[in-house]
């Protein structure tokens, strides 16, 4: 199981190396940069699924939702 991801931001292209939650999904994540809040894209569960490196830990589980 990973449970660091890097999620690079798509206003400003600020990557931020992350520890995801193990055991939920996070569904804002406010870059430090620009401070613009992410939120999931349509169909993904999470921000670290859409913008992360990694998916997040219950995708990578298989019991997200
Ligand atoms: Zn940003």
């Amino acid at each position: 199981m990973i449970l660091t991801s890097t999620i690079t931001c798509p206003e400003c292209g600020a990557a931020h190396s992350e520890t995801m939650p193990a055991d939920q999904c996070l569904y804002f994540y406010e870059c430090s940069a620009c401070h613009i809040v992410l939120k999931p894209k349509a169909g993904d569960c999470c921000v670290f699924c859409s913008y992360g490196t990694f998916r997040c830990p219950p995708k990578q589980a298989e019991r997200c939702r």
